[in-house]
């Protein structure tokens, strides 16, 4: 049970990589702060997984995008818990289009989102763990943020900003014993990828060494890592899980 009496915060856990990083914290004895946009339903489906698996859950709809929704988010967390320990910042969106077709608002809404989100939610997150002088937070980027994809202009941006932001973090934080990373995942089977035809996947398998598309549960893998209390000296780092795609 490597995390007995921690608190664990995953934005976005309804389904794909926030689903399977809180059942696999569930697995490991975190308590949990789960949160949503919109699926209710999905999420109390979540909720109700990791209390089987013997975790307390905290289920809030919170809108990352939204300054008044974090807050509020994170002053329950603290009433309910006392603390955050971990923050996995996962809630994210696309909204893809070439540059020429790509209109203002699907701009606004990927980095408001992905960039802006995750901001927010380290502030918070940071002026709670360093009274406590103790934190992980681990980022979800992108091999999109790493390489960039034709298409996704927005997301690329967003998910290279998050990079940025987490190499600045580390180097604020690291002297608090607060471990600031990244994870960069490839193409992972999950709701966000499920809009691409059969034959577009199939070109994309070509490019991953691996032969496969990545499953929720390696990202989780890779996250749980992270959080560890011993992973505390690797910070500022951004691991690509991906099956060899960005190498
Ligand atoms: P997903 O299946 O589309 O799930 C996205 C989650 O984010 C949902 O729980 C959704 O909640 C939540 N969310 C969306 N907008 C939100 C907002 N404004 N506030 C709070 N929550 C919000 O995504 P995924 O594929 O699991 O991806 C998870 C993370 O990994 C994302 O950051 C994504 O960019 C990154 N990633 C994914 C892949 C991939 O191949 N799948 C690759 C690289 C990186 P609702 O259901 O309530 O809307």
């Amino acid at each position: 049970m490597k995390f007995e009496g921690r608190c664990v915060m995953i934005t976005g856990a309804t389904r794909g990589i926030g689903k399977a990083t809180a059942l696999a914290f569930a697995k490991e004895g975190a308590d949990l702060v789960i949160t949503y946009a919109s699926s209710e339903k999905a999420a109390k489906v979540v909720k109700d997984e990791c209390e089987a698996l013997g975790a307390k859950v905290l289920c809030l709809k919170s809108d990352v995008s939204k300054e008044d929704d974090v807050k509020a988010l994170f002053e329950t967390a603290v009433e309910e818990f006392g603390k955050v320990d971990v923050l996995v910042n996962n809630a994210g969106i696309t909204k893809d289009n070439i540059l020429l077709r790509m209109k203002t608002e699907e701009f606004d809404d990927v980095i408001e989102t992905n960039l802006k989100g995750s901001f927010l939610c380290m502030r918070a997150a940071s002026k709670i763990m360093l009274k406590k002088r103790y934190g992980r937070i681990v980022n979800l980027s992108s091999v999109v943020g790493v390489r960039g994809n034709a298409g996704q202009l927005n997301y690329s941006a967003s998910k290279a900003g998050v990079i940025g932001m987490t190499k600045s973090l580390a180097k604020e934080l690291a002297a608090k014993n607060i471990s600031v990373n990244a994870v960069a995942p490839g193409m992972i089977e999950t709701d966000m990828t499920a809009a691409m035809t059969d034959s577009a996947k199939e070109e994309m398998k070509k490019m991953i060494p691996a032969k496969r598309m990545g499953t929720p549960e390696d990202i989780a893998h890779t996250i749980l890592f992270l959080a560890e209390e011993g992973s505390g000296y690797i910070t500022g780092q951004v691991l690509c899980v991906d099956g060899g795609m960005a190498v």
